[in-house]
């Protein structure tokens, strides 16, 4: 497994793979890695002859300088599970190398970001798409994977790509769990062993919201209900719970026709002290 850190040796070996008529795929992370981003890069390793993964602590979508500092970096067995998954090459850039002095460009899709993660952590979703450009520019990949955890951030990468002619697949990959049905994520870390206790509500309320939907509850009425749970389980505050369209994220309420709330999704954020989990949910699974 090759390891570079600058955008010329990247570029090098890209080119190189290209020459030789090999398909890429790229797989973006911030470290801390765990089984969620190891499903990507077995999702690239079928589908492409190299894989790069990136790994890039992105300071722009950090609204809050306590979680930047608190974000966990474990480099060195990072590269190892790459190594173990068959990664080809790591990218490992300095901020310097990302944002050179005098950098000034924000790449800001025009739809779907208000809403979400994007209302209540300001200038987060500018900072993700921005970086998710930068490194598909320098990664020129045939496929890209991201995951379904971060289904905004999914839906708004495959926006741009479209909207500014990257020639790259943006590909979803399902959410990986652990066995209580916890999303993965590097925050879990930080979480005590109550509060690791108390997480998986999320994924109950969410799976319950969604039967009840399907039974034919109003949606009002069962998310009034999905915020009472998750209080009362022990979660200091919740972001949102929503339901909105997978395609657009349009905001699903009561007047929303009832095929049309069925390939809606549910959408959560909430903090257990210091942390925030996210987590989404399709309606009809
Ligand atoms: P992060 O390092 O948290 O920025 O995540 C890097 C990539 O891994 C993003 O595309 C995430 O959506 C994806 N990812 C994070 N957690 C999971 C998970 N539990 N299952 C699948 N993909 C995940």
């Amino acid at each position: 497994m090759r390891i570079v850190k600058s955008k010329r040796d990247l570029r090098a070996l890209v080119s190189s793979w290209k020459a030789d008529k090999q398909e890429v795929g790229v797989v973006m992370t911030m470290g801390a890695l765990h089984e969620g981003h190891l499903s990507l890069v077995g999702a690239a390793k079928t589908d492409n002859d190299r894989v790069i993964a990136t790994i890039f602590v992105n300071p722009k979508q950090f609204d809050n300088k306590a979680d930047l500092d608190a974000y966990p970096v474990d480099t060195d067995a990072d590269l190892k599970k790459l190594e173990d998954a068959g990664v080809d090459l790591v990218y490992l850039p300095q901020a310097e190398e990302v944002y050179p002095k005098g950098y000034s460009t924000t790449v800001a899709v025009g739809t779907m970001q208000d809403c979400l993660c994007g209302a209540t952590r300001p200038g987060h979703m500018d900072g993700v798409t921005t970086v998710v450009s930068k490194l598909l520019i320098q990664t020129s990949p045939d496929r890209a994977y991201f995951g379904q955890k971060d289904f905004q951030q999914y839906l708004l990468i495959q926006r741009v790509a479209s909207d500014l002619d990257l020639d790259v697949d943006v590909i979803g990959v399902p959410t990986v769990r652990e066995g209580d049905h916890l999303a993965l994520s590097s925050r879990n870390r930080r979480l005590s062993a109550d509060q690791r206790a108390i997480a998986p509500t999320l994924y109950k309320v969410e799976s319950t919201i969604a039967d009840l939907i399907r039974q034919g509850e109003a949606v009002d009425h069962v998310l009034e209900w999905g915020r009472k749970v998750i209080l009362d389980s022990g979660f200091d505050r919740i972001d949102y719970l929503e339901v909105r369209s997978e395609e657009d994220l349009e905001l699903f309420s009561d007047v929303a026709d009832r095929d049309n709330l069925l390939s809606g999704r549910i959408f959560v954020a909430a903090w257990l002290g210091n942390t925030r989990l996210i987590d989404n949910y399709p309606i009809s699974r």
